[in-house]
């Protein structure tokens, strides 16, 4: 069993951070950025409203300590050489970054140019990717969400596929069309036909929206033929990450019979530029739903599997002063575990790679306000939502930005992720 390192909930930073910050000393998490001082990226660790420079702390001598560390783990465009190394380096790096930033370590307060030069202000740096993604798989885990979709599409009164409670059903997406929080995502064109068309016609997509998901990123390759079981998958799971797994409804329900999501998704997928570590998580972890099914050995697990993650969908058109709340929910609804969704990726003995992005899945959870998708809350467009600036969405327009949130919180500590934030731009009709 994986053994996790966590900073005390009593351990205070000298830094001043704010009460509702997501990036508390407990928190530290990993990303990659650059800033108008020092265009080269870096990994750097988010702590209060600002980033901590590990190459400055590298540099000026302070991180000697950390097991294996190199200044190329760190002078790095992602965090894949870093996470290449044994889990003793970037663990060791986290904690003697919290070490550096606790009360009572005074080396950063005695030394004024280096503290000035350790610290960027998060607003004046530019967040990439955190990784560089060979892999990118989507699940399909959420029963709510599995259940309304089926309602919706298929049979109320049998929403879920036979199948469903015994797989954690997934397919292979495509990563490189994933992009960090900031990005702008153009609408896309595609294929389109109503059932009452006689043939498809090519356009942009009317049916633009969202999906409210969060991802976990390996921190560890495996070989051909390898598998993974339930009972270690915490070995191979570095962090998580918010997930917007941007879809076009319309161009999706032409092209997915009978092999399932396409050119519907691959467009863009965006994600938050903070990977939170599973370490960071540890005092969050819950038991998910029961699972009413039994699943067969292999997806067996023991103990609590989950996070209680508080997310939250927030949208503002072009024409509102600020964002508004439309959807909150919890990972921890999630029917499929990500030792279960892990386990059973690797069951045919399929590698997987340093840096990959597992999505879990839209995440709705029980009631109306918790669904994760515009598909979801405004019931296939049958109840559509009303904006303060006067008009109605069903799906997602031009010049809306949508907003994804999550943290969690527990004895005074908050462990946040940031947002996922990308404004949509219209579709590029060029040869269209
Ligand atoms: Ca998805």
């Amino acid at each position: 069993m994986q053994q996790f390192s966590t900073i005390p909930a009593t351990q205070r930073s000298w830094l001043n951070i704010a009460s509702d910050s997501d990036f508390s000393l407990q928190n530290l998490p990993f990303g990659v950025f650059t800033s108008d001082k020092f265009p080269e990226a870096r990994i750097g660790l988010a702590l209060g409203d600002s980033v901590v420079d590990t190459l400055a702390l590298f540099d000026a001598g302070l991180l000697q300590g950390v097991n294996s560390l190199s200044r190329e783990h760190l002078r790095a465009s992602s965090l894949n050489a870093l996470l290449a190394q044994e889990p003793e380096t970037w663990r060791g790096l986290r904690l003697r970054i919290a070490e550096l930033f606790t009360a009572g370590n005074q080396t950063l307060l005695q030394n004024p140019d280096l503290h000035a030069r350790a610290l960027v202000k998060q607003n004046l740096a530019q967040l990439r990717l955190p990784t560089k993604v060979g892999n990118y798989v989507d699940f399909y885990s959420s029963r709510e969400h599995a259940s309304n979709v089926g309602a919706m599409f298929r049979d109320p009164q049998n929403p879920l596929l036979p199948n469903w409670l015994h797989i954690p059903i997934g397919y292979n997406g495509r990563s490189s069309s994933i992009i960090p929080s900031g990005i702008a995502v153009k609408r896309p064109l595609g294929q389109l036909k109503n059932d009452a068309d006689p043939a498809p016609t090519f356009g942009p997509s009317k049916q633009l929206d969202f999906e409210l998901e969060m991802a976990f990123i390996t921190g560890r390759n495996t070989q051909l033929g390898e598998r993974i079981s339930t009972s270690s998958t915490d070995d191979y799971i570095f962090g998580m990450t918010l997930l917007n797994d941007w879809s076009a409804r319309d161009i999706q329900r032409w092209e997915y019979v009978p092999l399932g999501p396409f050119l519907a998704k691959t467009f863009a997928t965006s994600m938050s530029p903070w990977v939170v570590t599973l370490d960071a998580l540890q005092p969050f972890r819950v038991s998910g739903p029961e699972q009413t099914v039994p699943v067969l050995p292999y997806l067996q697990t023991q103990g609590a599997q989950t996070y209680d993650i508080h997310l939250e969908v927030w949208l503002q058109s072009a024409k509102m002063d600020a964002p508004l709340k439309i959807c909150r929910t919890n990972f921890r609804h999630m029917y499929w575990s990500m030792a279960q969704q892990l386990a059973h990726m690797t069951s045919n003995g399929t590698n997987i790679e340093i840096g990959d992005v597992y999505g879990s899945g839209t995440i709705s959870g029980p009631t109306p306000d918790s669904y994760g998708s515009m598909l979801e809350l405004c019931w296939k467009g049958t109840k559509p939502l009303e904006l303060p600036d006067g008009t109605q969405r069903k799906f997602i327009e031009d010049g809306d930005t949508v907003i994804m949130k999550g943290w969690a919180e527990k004895d005074g500590v908050r462990v946040g992720f940031g947002e996922v934030r990308s404004v949509v731009q219209a579709a590029d009709l060029v040869n269209a």
